[in-house]
């Protein structure tokens, strides 16, 4: 009995992994309305009693598309959050909805893009810049301080996490694969 069982938990053991290798769950926007907050140069937002820092776009980037931001106003944005900080991509701002987009003109999210990529998580990036100089696509630049990748231009090679020669990867640990 016990010798037909164990050929038969190796086979269950082998399809499980099988599937969870192409069940990829997709991370999706989010929706985050509530009052900001501004405290030490960094902006936050407060929705339904919890409190988030946001990741927004840059200073030239809300200037470039008339987005004024004001403490205490209401705001409404897409993100995904990553330990309590919203990674803004979409802001509703007067009626119209502003996509985030990179130097090249791309925008920061692209959905069919976002699984199986790298990510940082900007609560721990202290945008130091070393992950930027290791990209072999440039696929890394810096956004209000914090580094950003573009999921178009990444290859996956993975060593802005892992490290490449000198480069030990990032030495804070806030680049991961999302899985
Ligand atoms: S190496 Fe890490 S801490 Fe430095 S900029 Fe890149 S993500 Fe941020
Ligand atoms: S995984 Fe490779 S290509 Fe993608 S952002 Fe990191 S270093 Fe660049």
């Amino acid at each position: 009995m016990k010798k037909n069982l164990i050929p038969s938990l190796i086979i269950v053991i082998v399809i499980f992994c099988f599937l969870n290798l192409f069940s990829t769950e997709k991370p999706d926007l989010e929706m985050f309305e509530g009052k900001l907050k501004i405290m030490g140069g960094e902006w936050f937002i407060i929705s339904d009693g919890d409190f988030f820092q946001l990741n927004l776009a840059s200073e030239e980037f809300l200037k470039e598309n008339n987005i004024i931001l004001t403490s205490k106003e209401q705001f409404r944005a897409e993100g995904v959050i990553i330990e309590e900080v919203i990674n803004v991509y979409r802001i509703h701002y007067n009626d119209s909805i502003i996509e985030l987009r990179d130097i090249s003109g791309n925008p920061l999210w692209q959905e069919e893009k976002q699984v199986g990529h790298f990510h940082v998580n900007p609560k721990k990036c202290i945008g130091c810049r070393l992950c930027v100089s290791v990209c072999p696509t440039d696929a890394i630049s810096m956004v209000h301080g914090r580094a950003i990748i573009d999921a178009d231009k990444c290859i996956d090679c993975g060593i802005c996490e892992n490290g490449n020669g000198n480069y030990k990867g990032c030495p804070t640990g806030a680049i991961k694969k999302q899985e």
